[in-house]
């Protein structure tokens, strides 16, 4: 069969999409299988969230970001970087995003009534896709109120692909939420595309500074200069600011000598079970 398929790739000539290319074929096979995985695994269960810590200057839990994990009953752990993209491509990320939304309120929910707890933020990372879906702000108000959890504990991550094109109904979008106490981060800042005169007219509460900025700051003039305007920037535009992908202690130094004081990384926590963390320190 794969000779079948050459001699017809060979058949159709140079300038032709190859489409009987085997390899071609078994990366498309693999795929539509890992895609007809990701339709069944909500209503299979097989979502849960890992929770990474965020710590102040004292390395005092602050919040935890919520991430995706998908426990596949074959594959084991499926990261993120593989099917986000996936979900992102069909819109399965709408549903799943739903999920994840409903699954992290209601962790809040469990916080809330011990005063341990009751001040912790879970940050929720947004895809553009569900940020833009009609009902948005419906949909998070509502699972708000079902769950009872305190809005002012949700944050949303959203990146700025978001801002290169209809700017107005992002804003108008983040607006609402706002109004009812979500607040907002800025994920990946510094890595997208688009120009820094959106960040005047958004209703934004805090700038994530990119992991690859972090990793190379102590060994790259440019990224160190990189990560010292964004926190001067965060300052002047009155936002908070937070590292990602913090892995050293002099990372971590050279970022609160620059008025950094907001954390996260392995230094303080890999992402894992909700019970994994260490609450009250
Ligand atoms: P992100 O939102 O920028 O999340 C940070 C990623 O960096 C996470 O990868 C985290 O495990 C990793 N990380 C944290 N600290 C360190 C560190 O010190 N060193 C290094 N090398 N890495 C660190 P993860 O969990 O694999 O998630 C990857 C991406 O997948 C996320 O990037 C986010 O864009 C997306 N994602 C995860 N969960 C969700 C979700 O529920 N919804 C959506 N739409 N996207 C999600
Ligand atoms: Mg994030
Ligand atoms: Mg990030
Ligand atoms: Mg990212």
């Amino acid at each position: 069969q794969a000779d079948m398929a050459l001699f017809q790739a060979k058949r159709a000539g140079r300038d032709t999409l190859r489409f009987f290319d085997p390899a071609m074929q078994a990366q498309l096979h693999a795929r539509a299988r890992l895609e007809a995985d990701l339709r069944q695994a909500l209503a299979r269960d097989e979502f849960l969230l890992h929770y990474q810590p965020q710590v102040d200057a004292d390395r005092r839990l602050i919040g935890v970001e919520a991430l995706l994990r998908w426990q596949h009953p074959e594959r084991g752990m499926v990261s993120p970087g593989e099917f986000i993209p996936l979900a992102e491509e069909n819109r399965l990320i709408v549903p799943i995003g739903g999920w994840v939304l409903e699954a992290a309120c209601r962790q809040l929910v469990a916080w809330a009534g011990d005063p341990a707890t009751a001040d912790l933020r879970v940050s929720v990372n947004v895809s553009p896709q569900q940020f833009r879906e009609v009902g948005f702000v419906e949909r998070v108000l509502a699972t708000l109120a079902r769950t009872g959890a305190p809005p002012e504990r949700l944050k949303l991550e959203v990146t700025e692909s978001l801002f290169v094109h209809e700017r107005d109904e992002a804003r108008e979008t983040m607006r609402r939420l706002r109004e009812q106490g979500v607040t907002f981060a800025l994920d990946d800042f510094g890595t997208g595309y688009s120009s820094l005169s959106y960040l005047k007219r958004l209703p934004l509460d805090q700038l994530k500074i990119d992991q690859s900025f972090v990793r190379d700051l102590l060994e790259d003039e440019a990224s160190a200069a990189i990560v010292a305007s964004i926190i001067a920037l965060s300052g002047s535009l009155q936002l908070e600011v937070i590292a990602e992908g913090v892995e050293t202690e002099a990372q971590q130094a050279w970022l609160v000598a620059h008025g950094c004081h907001a954390f996260q990384g392995y230094l303080f926590g890999r992402p894992g079970p909700v019970e994994a963390l260490v609450i009250g320190r």
